[in-house]
């Protein structure tokens, strides 16, 4: 009798239990994979939309990751830099193909992503990334770059059991912002402001530019016609009215207008919402720029630096996108 019952339970943890937790992870991104018809094969393959070629090209996800990371971030950085970065580009690249989160304009022409930067991620092909290497460093460069890619294989980033939207940026400036203050209505539980060390190390992570008042005015202008301004004393016109958790201008009131931070950046083409703004030159203003993108997520620079430090691409994820886990996703191709 007693060896029945642990016959019994033998095989109710090999049938029921260890399955359950063998395939835990992945189920939903599966499950989202059947529910579009899409059948397992042995490769992942991406659609990009190359957009200096107009065209679109099919590759297997994993070289995709390898251009986007060789794009995206300097081959000198740390190794474990590197494969924090081939981590989140193949997550956020993982997460399109499978449609979490649709952009709201067309314009990757039925790929999945397309290489513009400022919409998904920047991509290089190994021929390009090659010339722009020196010749002496090119294969030593693109082989690191292999390597970050290889050991992470197939490895994303969930949270609750969901590919993440991996936002990331060069440079927070010293602490990243909470998803919320930069893209109103969009909180993520994840993309939360969190303390950036190292971000100093980038030598663009101040920077100042020198801007023509009439310049900034007439771009006032023609954004918002209803502007008033004192042009005599453009300086006193800006009044920072509210910063964000992560230190940067959230608000600021440009003579009788109120806009955000993100709306003046975008304006100006500035580096980051956190800048100053003092007297330059006649009839010129000085904008000051501390770090470097919308500052939300990953910040390369901080992942170098803690890197540096010994921590482990997991760590350095873990750091910057919180309550987040980790798995490696069956192969399916779309
Ligand atoms: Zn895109």
């Amino acid at each position: 009798m007693k060896k029945l019952i642990y016959y019994i339970l033998i095989m109710t943890i090999v049938t029921i239990i260890l399955p359950m937790l063998i395939v835990r992870g992945c189920n939903t991104v599966i499950e989202d994979v059947k529910e579009k018809g899409i059948a397992k094969k042995a490769e992942v393959k991406i659609k990009v939309y190359i957009k200096d070629q107009d065209k679109v090209e099919e590759m297997s996800l994993e070289n995709y990751v390898k251009g986007v990371v060789a794009a995206e971030m300097p081959v000198n950085f740390e190794m474990e830099a590197l494969k924090a970065q081939a981590v989140a580009a193949r997550t956020f690249a993982f997460s399109r193909m499978i449609d979490l989160y649709p952009s709201k304009e067309d314009v990757h022409k039925g790929a999945h992503v397309c290489t513009d930067s400022k919409h998904c991620q920047a991509w290089v092909s190994k021929n390009d990334a090659l010339k722009k290497w020196s010749v002496l460093n090119a294969d030593k460069n693109w082989n690191k770059i292999v390597k970050a890619v290889k050991e992470t294989e197939d490895i994303i980033l969930l949270y609750e059991d969901n590919p993440i939207n991996p936002l990331y940026h060069a440079n927070s400036g010293g602490r990243t912002e909470n998803s919320e203050e930069v893209w109103e209505g969009m909180v993520v539980p994840y993309l939360k402001s969190v303390k950036s060390d190292g971000d100093a190390d980038d030598p663009n992570f101040e920077v100042v530019t020198a801007f023509k008042e009439e310049d900034i005015i007439s771009a006032l202008k023609s954004k918002y016609p209803e502007i008033l301004l004192n042009e005599d004393d453009m300086l006193s016109q800006f009044n920072i009215l509210e910063l964000s958790e992560g230190g940067k201008v959230k608000k600021i009131k440009i003579g009788n207008v109120e806009i955000k931070g993100t709306e003046l950046r975008n304006l100006l083409s500035l580096r980051s919402t956190n800048f100053k703004i003092e007297k330059g030159e006649e009839n010129e203003l000085n904008i000051t720029t501390i770090g470097f993108g919308h500052g939300v997520g990953m910040s390369q620079y901080g992942a170098n630096y803690l890197a540096k430090n010994g921590g482990t691409f997991k760590e350095i994820l873990k750091h910057y996108y919180r309550g987040v886990s980790f798995d490696v996703c069956q192969k399916v191709d779309f």
